[in-house]
């Protein structure tokens, strides 16, 4: 049970399945969660899966009525057209998604997004009614030259550029170190704590103080049922974005029941 500090930031915990699963399993995944954390989500914990968008429809009924919400891995800035291959917040909307992860650093780092392009997905986003997660974080050699704030920063700043604070509330930012993804390597809970309240006081000085405590920023980054509640205990850790736990029903729902 985390001890919730003065600003009453709702956790939230979401699974991004990336590219795994079939139909029939993440129908059996999302119905195992829903089913682990009735009275939960929605609830004291936010809860939202992000499945491949071939299977969004299914997924979002699967999950109808639950308490969890479902999300894009990803959404294009365009909002139709001749974009081969892309998916607008539209159609996200269309298929039962409220939510949207932008910069997720497989995107920034296998697919080559640019901060511009991550930033225009975040406005197009929320143009569309949808909930973003803006997602940031070092390289390794990033990590080891001492620019972690510098890099963190230019994701926070220039993701969020052009974005008046009447709309940033609609944001999350996750801040997932690349190099503790699908790696097993967790920051410790002293540095996601740092990393977390440098970025609640950029938020502070690009909009204010009042709305750098309003928003929530996950850590994402090998979480699991066994480090998940040290972590979600730091000051400015409002919950997290998991990968490979998320895959499996008892250890995702034990990270929801760690962030109660
Ligand atoms: C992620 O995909 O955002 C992630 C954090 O993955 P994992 O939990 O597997 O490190």
């Amino acid at each position: 049970m985390i001890i919730r500090r003065a600003f009453m930031r709702k956790p939230f915990i979401a699974g991004n399945w990336k590219m795994n699963t079939d139909m029939a399993g993440g129908v059996e995944l999302a119905r195992g969660i829903v089913a682990g954390v009735s009275g939960i989500a929605g609830h004291s914990v936010d809860v939202a899966v992000y499945p491949p968008f071939i299977y969004l429809s299914e997924i979002s009924k699967a999950l109808s009525s639950s308490g969890i919400s479902v999300g894009g891995q990803d959404v294009y800035f365009e909002e139709k057209g001749a974009f081969t291959g892309e998916i607008s917040a539209v159609m996200l909307k269309d298929v039962g998604c409220v939510r949207a992860l932008c910069g997720h650093s497989e995107r920034r780092h296998v697919i080559g997004e640019s901060d511009e392009l991550i930033n225009k997905k975040v406005k197009a986003a929320i143009n569309g009614g949808l909930l973003p997660t803006l997602c940031v974080g070092e390289l390794l050699e990033e990590r080891q030259a001492g620019k972690t704030e510098e890099v963190v920063s230019r994701h926070v700043t220039k993701g969020l550029e052009g974005l008046c604070s009447e709309r940033m509330p609609a944001v999350t930012i996750a801040y997932e170190p690349v190099w503790a993804i699908g790696t097993g390597l967790t920051a410790t809970p002293e540095q996601a704590q740092e990393v977390h309240a440098m970025i609640r006081g950029l938020l502070a000085k690009l909009y204010d103080q009042g709305l750098a405590d309003e928003i929530r920023i996950q850590y994402g980054g090998s979480v699991k049922a066994d480090n998940a509640a040290e972590l979600m205990g730091q000051a400015d850790i409002d919950g997290a974005l998991v990968g490979g736990a998320s895959l499996k029903v008892d250890d995702f729902v034990a990270i929801i029941k760690a962030a109660e």
